[in-house]
């Protein structure tokens, strides 16, 4: 059995096999480029190494981490949902995103990854929240998702992957180790620039001090979803840990560190956060901190009371937001249940999810 993930190996791990097994080192640098070829989706797709050395590479590294169970397109084709399977049977899900340009510089392929199974901080509108925490996930299976995603986008004439954000399932920095050793992954080898990579975190103080510390100029976007402690503890109960001001000198110090703008995301939803002074608390947080605002309608979810406002309440709340930096995002992937945890909810829903917390292989056909 393959004990190491290739993805996250590292050079001198590859080097060492190939010394092991009489072949130059040179060899290393094409085995790092076929990782990340979206075409090459195993050592047998390696061609340029001879056969056993392909042989003996697949003893001794795992090729990814993930297998892809599911594949749910929506919006087109633009948005492709994928049900990840890791080796314990685990499932996360990774989303990969298209966003056309009038020409090539402009195009975006997104790929949001899960950087753990279920999470441990329950906000009450998240189907991820409801399932709990069952582990964290490890660098290589953060690193892989972003493979993975590629190599989907890349069999429809999609991609290459542009952008990642840290905003699937899990919170990233409550898994601050695999999350760092993934960043540094990803921006060596993936050729992904940090500036195009975003971490979301529902405010883990400690940890976004940490992530300052690494230097890796990510943008940080906190979770806000509130402007009050009083409704924040309800909707982030991490909150009770790491009130508001905590959060926000936190990352007002990572602001000023890796010079990158921050952003809240705002999970507009009606009847809870979407009143006129909820609004003016986040237009004066967002001033104080130079934040870019998101606001994020809520995607229905089908048996849960949360859900989005009337478009009147939103677009007051929008118009209250005035003078703030501010971007409303759609909800990509809405008709592929692309809420974060959704998919997997919804798999539950129809009972294939096994006694221990893994997953069947799924019996409802993809949606193609
Ligand atoms: S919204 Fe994010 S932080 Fe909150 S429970 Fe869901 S995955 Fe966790």
């Amino acid at each position: 059995m393959p004990t190491r993930a290739l993805s996250t190996a590292g050079e001198s791990a590859v080097v060492d096999a190939l010394g092991r097994n009489r072949e130059p080192a040179w060899r290393a640098r094409q085995i790092q480029a076929a990782v990340w070829q979206p075409f090459v989706d195993g050592f047998e797709g390696m061609r340029q190494l001879p056969a056993a050395l392909r042989t003996a590479l697949a003893a001794e590294f795992e090729f990814s981490t993930l297998t892809v169970d599911t594949e749910m397109p929506a919006d087109s084709g633009l948005t492709l949902k994928l049900l990840c399977r890791l080796a314990d049977g685990q499932t996360i899900e990774t989303v990969a995103m298209e966003t056309p340009g009038r020409d090539d510089s402009r195009r975006r392929s997104t790929v949001c990854v899960s950087s753990q199974v279920g999470c441990a901080v329950g906000c009450p509108f998240c189907a991820t929240g409801h399932m709990g925490l069952r582990r964290n996930c490890s660098p290589a299976e953060i690193v892989d998702q972003v493979r993975a995603a590629g190599t989907a986008l890349h069999r429809r004439g999609l991609g290459p992957v542009t952008h990642i954000v840290y905003m699937g399932m899990g919170e990233p920095l409550a898994n601050v180790a695999a999350t760092l050793e993934s960043l540094t992954v990803l921006t060596r080898d993936a050729g992904i620039s940090a500036r195009r990579i975003t971490v979301s975190t529902s405010g883990v103080a400690p940890a976004i001090a940490q992530l300052a510390a690494a230097d890796l100029p990510v943008t940080l976007a906190v979770s806000l979803h509130a402007a009050t402690d009083a409704l924040r503890d309800r909707l982030v109960p991490i909150n009770r840990t790491y009130p508001l001001g905590v959060v926000l000198d936190a990352a007002s110090r990572y602001a000023e560190r890796s010079g990158r703008r921050i952003s809240f995301e705002w999970c507009l939803i009606g009847g809870v956060n979407d009143s006129i002074e909820q609004a003016e608390g986040l237009r004066d947080l967002a001033r104080r901190t130079q934040a870019h605002i998101n606001v994020i309608p809520m995607n229905r979810i089908d048996g849960s009371p949360w859900g989005p406002p009337e478009p009147e309440v939103a677009r007051r709340f929008l118009a209250a937001l005035q003078g703030a930096r501010v971007t409303v995002r759609d909800t990509r992937g809405g008709d592929a249940d692309a809420a974060c945890g959704q998919l997997r909810a919804d798999l539950e829903a129809r009972r294939i999810l096994r006694p221990d917390g893994t997953l069947s292989p799924p019996r409802v056909p993809a949606r193609a």
